[in-house]
């Protein structure tokens, strides 16, 4: 098969990880015979420099006509005074609502190798955890009606949660699909005990429960789902959340799998181009070092293969290889535990290529 793929490799170590990223794509295009086509295109910090825009159009363009987009990271301390619309996270901003990226897929898993990097006890997660965070990505409070107001007690300020059956709907949707892909089941975070916004949303969750019987449906307080992810991680299958629970329950999630260079992430529309990036940053401290772990950025390309191609099969090689490296005690700096060398960026590469290779 042929795709095209959109690369936006970003700003500090985004150029050395989707670099990484690109090899193993394609040497699984090599092994099962697919072709991918790339077209590379600039956003954030590298696109202001050369046009003046974190979000050039033909950036715009080219990610709209693409199969998927593989994106590194953006952003850096040279642009940290540029003016709001100018700063390249705002190109993070516009692509989502260009593409129509409403849901935010982020997995949350230790791997066995590096159980001894998480920070919760081992009689805890004992043989490990594996959780999807399935994040409504365009609506609630951050996209609500916010400003602020002259008011008796001075200046207030005001930020609306706000969501419609619709986009309920959509995200529930994405929700129910992915457990029945995994462990079948589903846990809904609101606040339905205080926010009307969660009332609805829970009500819609229910109803939509109905169309997927095989999967196990249950409602968490948000309070309570960030005390249940440290104290019983393995209880979790996938969690449903809207987009500020969704935010601050994913950066709590991948906290606890060791390493921010091990995560991947999934943005998906309701047709079009996927969105496919690690969680991490730019990592400024690091970059043009050649040391950057470029497993999140392989990782959410395996993302890609499964989500946006259906290609379950070269998905797994991917992630297989991976897990080979790690548990033969390979290691980047970021992911050291015992005194291990650290390996260079293009040392994991080649390893994970070998992997892939011998299979
Ligand atoms: P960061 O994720 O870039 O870095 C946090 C720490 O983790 C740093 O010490 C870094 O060296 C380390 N790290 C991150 N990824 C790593 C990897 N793959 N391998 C080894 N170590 C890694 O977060 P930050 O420092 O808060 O932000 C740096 C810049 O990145 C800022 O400009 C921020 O706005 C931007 N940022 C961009 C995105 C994005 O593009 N989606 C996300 C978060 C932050």
């Amino acid at each position: 098969m042929e795709f095209n793929i959109a690369i936006v490799k970003g700003d500090g170590i985004g150029p050395e990880v989707v670099s990484s990223a690109m090899e193993i794509l394609d040497l699984i295009g090599e092994k099962f015979n697919h072709k991918f086509n790339y077209r590379e295109v600039l956003a954030g910090g590298s696109a202001y420099d050369k046009y003046g825009e974190p979000l050039p159009a033909e950036t715009i363009d080219v990610c709209k006509n693409s199969d998927a987009v593989i994106l590194g990271a953006v952003g850096g301390n040279q642009w940290d005074d540029l003016p709001r619309d100018k700063r390249p996270e705002r190109a993070i901003l516009g692509l989502r609502k260009e593409l129509g990226l409403f849901a935010n897929l982020r997995p949350g898993m230790l791997f066995k190798a590096l159980e001894d990097a998480c920070p919760l006890k081992t009689e805890i997660v004992g043989e490990g955890f594996d959780i999807l965070v399935v994040r409504e990505l365009t609506g609630g409070i951050y996209f609500g009606e916010s400003g602020i107001k002259e008011t008796e007690n001075g200046p207030t300020a005001y930020d609306i949660e706000a969501y419609s059956e619709m986009e309920i709907k959509r995200i529930a949707k994405i929700g129910f699909e992915m457990a029945m892909k995994r462990d079948k089941h589903l846990t809904s975070v609101d606040k339905s005990n205080v926010l009307e916004s969660s009332r609805l949303w829970r009500r819609v969750v229910n109803e939509m429960s109905g169309n997927y019987p095989e999967v196990e449906l249950n409602h968490m307080y948000v309070d309570n789902a960030a005390m249940q992810v440290i104290k019983n991680p393995k209880q979790f299958d996938v969690i449903l959340t809207s987009n500020l629970f969704g935010d601050i329950l994913s950066d709590e999630i991948s906290m606890i799998t060791g390493s921010i260079g091990m995560l991947p992430s999934a943005s998906l529309a309701a047709s079009g181009a996927g969105l496919y990036e690690p969680i991490h940053g730019s990592a400024p401290d690091i970059a043009g070092k050649g040391i950057a772990n470029p497993i999140a950025t392989i990782l959410s390309v395996a993302m890609m293969l499964k989500f946006s191609f259906n290609l379950q099969e070269e998905a797994d090689t991917i992630e297989q290889a991976i897990d080979k490296v790690l548990k033969a005690g390979h290691r980047t700096s970021d992911i050291i535990i015992n005194n291990e060398k650290a390996i260079r960026t293009t040392e994991m590469t080649e390893l994970i290529k070998k992997e892939i290779d011998r299979r």
